[in-house]
């Protein structure tokens, strides 16, 4: 019903793998749903149409209560390294409605989150509260607008059942759409069933899907890490420029497809502080926000082990490749961090001092407790904020060596102001703000989420309502924990 018109195209490859890699299983129906966000503009990109259908009709259908036409409903299984160690996970709260194929032929992975126990649940009540769903919407789509890659978010409906966490919260599911949920634990799953038919059918699914112009190639294997170094690189240096702290990047949450994935106790550094960590589970730092590139490289390496049998006949010669392959990490991505760090001071060309003159500032704005975003705000516009610290001598004096820099390469100011603008956000989801919608939400006041939403699809646009999202919280906040979403 109603699939006609709204637009459903769905194509359930992954459905058709082999049985292990999943389990068939339905949504589990829920209470009373009710929908409390949707996202319009992306269900329009999905060429999908919901305008006519009624608020009523589209909580049944985004919390699995009204099955859309054409799909057929799986739990993925996969396992990971969590903080280290290796467990078999799988959909546990999640279910892959299926593959949406949209008119200009891209496929999108539609999945409920915390649709109910699935034979991957171990102990777990396959359930997901309100608030985490509402934050993962919310940054997702807030990274979207960031230009990082991230899988997306389309509806959050409340399930009208409890969830019992430390305290009880309201239920609720989030519809989230990915380019895959092939993971690196994906591989690690098939790769430690030791059936190399299996590990082929893997790679050569996600050569089909997303990398088809390595379909011909002599050793797909290594061209597949190849490729995923490259794209992680360049994701992990997304985060790096805006600041984001993922949190938790265990092998599970890392994508195949180089999306952001998983957003769970994951959240923006204000105060610049390279060891910056919020998760409450993180006690060691392992993923602090400077250890994010050296965290994707040694999840790159176990997503290497994973193809050592594909890579060559000889055990010990396709340890070598891998091994050099994964070591050509740490050129590839000091050049594109400090090429994204140009950006971020609009400088064209390279300068031998560039290194120098780019870790002087983070130094500077360690030592002096800068917020990390505004203090590129303030570059690009000194009447931005009257802070007294960017007064300070050291800053002063730093500024100056800038502003040489800036004189070389042809540059001028319409042009490095414009490179600046296109990779410094003006808004980022501010801790304090996520929470204090999240708490309005919660209470069924909506319109500060909704607000804080629209504030932040234009991250990099001078407008009058960013400015109240622009402050980092006050300093009794400082002490900012995240829970990981369960
Ligand atoms: P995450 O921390 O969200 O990446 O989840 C790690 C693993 O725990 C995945 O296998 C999840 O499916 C599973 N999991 C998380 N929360 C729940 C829950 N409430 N019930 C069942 N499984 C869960
Ligand atoms: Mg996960």
């Amino acid at each position: 019903m109603l699939s006609n018109e709204i637009g459903w195209n769905f194509d359930n490859t992954y459905s058709k793998l082999p049985e292990s890699f999943i389990s068939k299983i339905s949504p589990i129906p829920v209470k009373s749903p009710e929908l409390t966000i949707f996202n319009y503009n992306l269900a329009e990109k999905l060429g999908l149409n919901f305008s006519s259908i009624e608020k009523n009709d589209l909580s049944k259908l985004f919390s699995g209560n009204l099955l859309p036409k054409g799909s057929k409903s799986i739990a993925q299984a996969y396992a990971g390294h969590q903080f280290g160690h290796f467990t078999m996970l799988g959909d546990g709260r999640a279910v892959l409605m299926g593959e949406h194929v949209s008119k200009n032929n891209e496929r999108f992975d539609i999945q409920f989150k915390g649709s109910g126990q699935t034979p991957f649940s171990r102990n777990g009540d396959g359930r997901a509260a309100l608030g985490p769903m509402l934050r993962e919407y919310i940054i997702s789509e807030a990274m979207h607008s960031l230009n990082v890659p991230t899988t997306r978010s389309l509806a959050v409906v409340k399930t009208g059942e409890d969830v019992v966490r430390e305290n009880i919260l309201q239920g609720a599911i989030l519809t989230r759409v990915a380019s895959s949920h092939l993971r690196v634990g994906t591989f690690q799953y098939v790769a430690i069933r030791n059936n190399e038919s299996e590990l082929r059918t893997l790679v050569d699914y996600t050569i089909n899907r997303h990398y088809p112009n390595i379909k011909k190639s002599k050793n797909k294997a290594i061209d597949l890490l190849k490729v995923l170094i490259e794209l992680q690189i360049d994701l992990v240096v997304n985060w790096m420029r805006v600041g984001f702290i993922h949190g938790v990047m265990n092998t599970d949450n890392m994508s195949i497809s180089g999306e952001t994935i998983d957003y769970g106790p994951c959240a923006f550094m204000d105060t610049y502080d390279p060891q910056t960590v919020f998760s409450s589970i993180d006690e060691l730092g392992r993923y602090a926000y400077f250890n994010q590139p050296s965290i994707t490289k040694w999840n790159l390496a176990r997503f290497a082990e994973c193809l050592i049998s594909l890579i060559d006949p000889k055990k010990e010669k396709a340890i070598e490749i891998a091994t050099e392959t994964i070591n050509s990490f740490d050129k590839s991505y000091e050049t594109k961090w400090i090429n994204m760090m140009r950006d971020k001071l609009g400088l064209f060309g390279q300068d031998q001092k560039d290194q120098v003159l780019i870790i002087d500032l983070l130094t500077w704005m360690h030592k002096n407790k800068a917020d990390y975003t505004n203090t590129f705000c303030f570059l690009m516009d000194e009447n931005f904020q009257h802070n007294k610290i960017y007064n300070d001598e050291n800053f002063l004096t730093w500024k100056k060596r800038w502003k040489e820099r800036l004189k070389l390469n042809n540059n001028t100011p319409e042009k490095y102001l414009s490179l600046m603008k296109s990779v410094n956000p003006l808004v980022i989801p501010r801790n304090h703000k996520v929470e204090e919608v999240l708490e309005s939400a919660n209470n069924n006041d909506l319109p500060p989420l909704k607000k804080l939403i629209k504030v932040l699809e234009k991250p990099y646009e001078k407008t009058k309502e960013n400015i109240d999202y622009q402050s980092p919280a006050p300093a009794s906040d400082k002490k900012y924990k995240t829970f990981c979403g369960t």
